[in-house]
């Protein structure tokens, strides 16, 4: 793989793909730049060494038309603030009027395209779309990690008409970081896996088996292996086909001589509200009509100790339903706990990011990855389209 550090990029156009997929409120504004400055450093890097820089992006899924509220337009404005610097933004992102301004570009000149999707060949991956945006330049810079799991024409197929490819620094990051827990771990590695549904986490806990000297389970998904373990588990979430799954995913782990730790006690309540009564039961009480909505207090104790002296983490998905505050205090002590384990790690999954954030602990963790659908796919063992374009392309 090639990075934008190993690329000359004075008085070239740089197409640079990122994300800025962000949140707008119905009157089309911004109200998270979040992942615009999560591209400041690239874009800066390739400013101050005299790129031409034309940036391209998606926002929503407008699948192949024009839907006026996901116009990126409102992010010019963001990006341009954020910048202190002008940022041109045109109404297409390929057509006669942008390939005449980009031959005419000076060195430090922005332009912002717009939305890559309402094209119906980018998420087609389409060879013509791929030719027109890649006339626009002279060098391409994937920075979109968020997007790296979907072939799309502004990701991989662009990378065959390109003579130079490179990732920029977010992406750079992310591939660094996972190399750092997947690739070559410091030893003991653990992975925290928690979320509702073990269905939707099959593949990551039988790639992560292969890897990790522990698993911790919390969530939803913990009470489908204690059901597999032959506890009532009462109204708690239950997915009664993934049971024979789940004790496959067990007995493996036992093979392995990967220590898998379930939780011992439980919060529940009669009802997922914020105001129903709660309370601690152990896992092998839980009451006919309860759910349970959090991990307990002996589990938090538990789970602490066993990240005592491991030296990676990997987390995914939170303890309990965090959204509320009956239900958050499994999942901020648990952050809270990884935080002073000294260990290298790495958080991976939007609402485990929204809940260290909660927790005010953002900070305290060594990288949290910007991709929640392609972070999983890599811990699945998958090869990211976008990725493997980019290293194709090297030369
Ligand atoms: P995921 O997207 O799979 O990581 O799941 C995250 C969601 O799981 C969050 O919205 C949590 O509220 C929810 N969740 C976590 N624990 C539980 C639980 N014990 N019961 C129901 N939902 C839960």
């Amino acid at each position: 793989m090639k990075y934008i550090d190993q690329v000359e990029m004075k008085g070239k156009k740089v197409f640079l793909r990122v994300d800025f997929n962000v949140p707008m409120d119905k009157e089309g504004n911004v109200t998270g730049d979040k992942r615009v400055r999560a591209s400041i450093p690239t874009i800066n890097y390739a400013l101050e060494r005299g790129a031409k820089l034309i940036i391209a992006s998606h926002l929503g899924r407008p699948k192949g038309k024009r839907v006026a509220e996901m116009s990126l337009k409102p992010v010019a404005k963001v990006l341009s603030d954020l910048l202190k610097k002008p940022v041109t933004f045109f109404d297409d992102c390929v057509g006669e009027a942008i390939e005449k301004a980009v031959g005419i570009m000076k060195e430090g000149d922005i332009f912002l395209l717009e939305n890559l999707r309402f094209n119906p060949g980018e998420d087609k991956n389409d060879a013509g779309f791929a030719k027109q945006l890649a006339a626009l330049c002279d060098i391409y810079i994937d920075d979109a990690f968020a997007v790296s799991h979907r072939a799309a024409a502004s990701n991989s197929a662009i990378t065959e008409f390109v003579p130079v490819c490179a990732a920029g620094f977010l992406l750079k990051n992310e591939i660094e970081y996972f190399k750092k827990a997947m690739v070559n771990p410091a030893k003991p590695l653990a992975a925290i896996i928690g979320g509702a549904k073990v269905s939707d986490k099959i593949g990551l806990l039988e790639n992560l088996i292969e890897k990790v000297d522990k698993i911790i389970i919390g969530g939803g998904m913990a009470f489908t292996f204690l059901r597999a373990a032959g506890y009532e588990t009462g109204k708690s979430l239950c997915e009664e086909d993934m049971l024979d799954l789940a004790r496959k995913i067990v007995e493996k782990a036992k093979q392995k001589n990967v220590q898998f730790l379930l939780p011992v006690d439980t919060v529940i309540a009669q009802t997922a509200m914020a105001e129903a009564e709660t309370k601690v039961c152990g896992v092998k009480e839980i009451p006919k009509d309860w759910i349970g909505l959090d991990i307990g207090p002996a589990t938090i104790s538990l789970f602490n100790e066993g990240l005592r002296g491991v030296k990676t983490i990997v987390w995914n998905g939170p303890m309990g339903m965090f959204e509320l505050a009956p239900f958050s205090k499994g999942t901020f002590e648990l952050a809270q706990a990884v935080a002073n384990s000294g260990a290298l790690s790495i958080i991976g999954g939007g609402d485990t990011d929204t809940a260290i954030k909660k927790a005010g602990l953002s900070a305290k963790m060594s990288y949290i990855s910007t991709g929640g659908g392609a972070f999983l796919e890599l811990l699945e063992g998958k090869i990211l389209p976008g990725i493997a374009a980019l290293e194709k392309s090297r030369v």
